[in-house]
């Protein structure tokens, strides 16, 4: 007999109805430590205080008004993102694929405004995810999302990941841009180098195509600076946020240009729960806490450490570990084990963590992490690793 909720998830047994900082609790009161922050959404940690607030202080005012009014607070989060990034303007949704749904729609509409309505087709790369709407499944182009829910959306061309011969022969008369996750999440962690990152911004301004970037995941503080492209000094065009902006609250964001916005004007685009004022009174408690003074040079130290004990950790587990790699606080074990084993060891430890592509598991630890979580969790992963390693001796 089906579950009364849909059953698309495989779920571990076992739930939570607490959270305080980098720990959440069972309802018997057992402790895990969280080091997934529910696939990088509890970005400030559990129950933060300063989130908290927002979220009720807003809650006795008002909950939703829609897009149909001025929203102040959605204003204020809108010029936030701007004066820290290279956007000029900003849409507001409620999920990462309807941000990316955003910036698929407003490249098409860049183009065709531009007189090239024949250029619609997004270059995108194995292995990337984009969420789980027909268009954003067909831009992340895996088989396994994409079998047997009918055609797939028209318009995406997937070239294998840091092949740049096969890039640059994808490009077309129809083509309209290039669609990149600067650190790859779901596909295993995979970062994609500054000096790719730059030739892609390059090769689109020499091809008049628009760069867009996939930070769902690795944006919001997770490498230690606000959006994970400031390490290569360059900036796309176009680029989707979710996940650690809204701290846990439903919150996503497509920023851009003004150039690239410039075809969509008032009708051509909407939502109704998009930035309303709870989501938006929460994204601005989040930038209060990751653009605090000194809050993304923490993450690097926290970073650092993590990497240098995980690098230790990989030396006494041969047989488990093949390789660690991320970029600052998105970190991915890459495993000899099954990801599966090591994940299920690990919560038998009562340690938290999110599997991925590739064999990988993944640490996404809320940004507040301390240097004494992070012992704990990788002592957590050291008995876990043993535990692996008795059940096959
Ligand atoms: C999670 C994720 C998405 C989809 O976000 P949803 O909120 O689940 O729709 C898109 N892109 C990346 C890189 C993601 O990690």
């Amino acid at each position: 007999m089906i579950t009364p909720v849909l059953p698309t998830y495989a779920r571990a047994k076992v739930s939570f109805e607490r959270g305080e900082g980098v720990r959440v609790f069972t309802p018997e009161g057992e402790s895990y430590l969280d080091f997934g922050a529910g696939v990088a959404v509890t970005s400030c940690g559990h129950s933060h205080p300063h989130l908290v607030k927002a979220l009720t202080e807003q809650a006795q005012k008002i909950w939703h008004t829609s897009n149909l009014y001025q929203m102040p607070g959605q204003e204020r989060l809108a010029q936030r993102l701007i004066d820290n990034s290279f956007a000029d303007t900003v849409f507001f949704t409620n999920s990462g694929a309807e941000a990316l749904e955003c910036a698929i729609k407003m490249a098409r509409k860049f183009q065709a405004a531009s007189g090239h309505p024949e250029k619609y087709r997004l270059i995108t790369f194995e292995g990337a995810f984009h969420g789980r709407t027909l268009a954003t499944i067909a831009a992340g182009g895996q088989a396994k999302y994409l079998e047997g829910f009918g055609p797939k959306v028209e318009g995406f061309d997937q070239v294998p990941f840091g092949d740049h011969e096969a890039l640059k022969a994808a490009i077309s008369p129809e083509t309209a841009g290039i669609l990149i996750e600067p650190v790859q999440g779901e596909g295993g962690i995979r970062p994609v180098p500054p000096q790719c990152l730059k030739g892609l911004r390059e090769l689109c301004d020499e091809k008049g195509l628009l760069l867009i970037f996939d930070e769902v995941q690795c944006g919001i503080g997770r490498t230690g600076k606000l959006f994970a492209h400031e390490w290569a000094g360059i900036a796309p065009d176009i680029m989707a946020i979710a996940k650690g902006i809204g701290g846990g609250f439903p919150l996503g964001a497509c920023l851009a240009t003004e150039r690239a916005a410039s075809g969509m004007t008032a009708g051509t685009h909407g939502s109704t729960f998009g930035g309303n004022p709870l989501a938006t009174a929460v994204g601005n408690a989040v930038l209060d806490v990751v653009l605090a003074p000194g809050f993304l040079e923490s993450v690097q130290q926290r970073a650092l450490t993590l990497k240098q004990k995980l690098a230790a950790l990989k030396d006494q587990h041969p047989a488990i570990i093949e390789d660690i790699r991320g970029a600052g606080l998105m970190v991915g074990i890459k495993c000899k084990v099954p990801n599966t084993a090591l994940q299920a060891a690990a919560l038998d430890q009562h340690l938290l963590t999110i599997g991925a592509g590739d064999n990988v598991v993944r640490l996404l630890p809320p940004l507040v992490v301390t240097d004494a979580d992070i012992a704990e969790a990788v002592d957590k992963l050291d008995r876990a690793c043993r535990a692996l390693e008795a059940k096959a001796a």
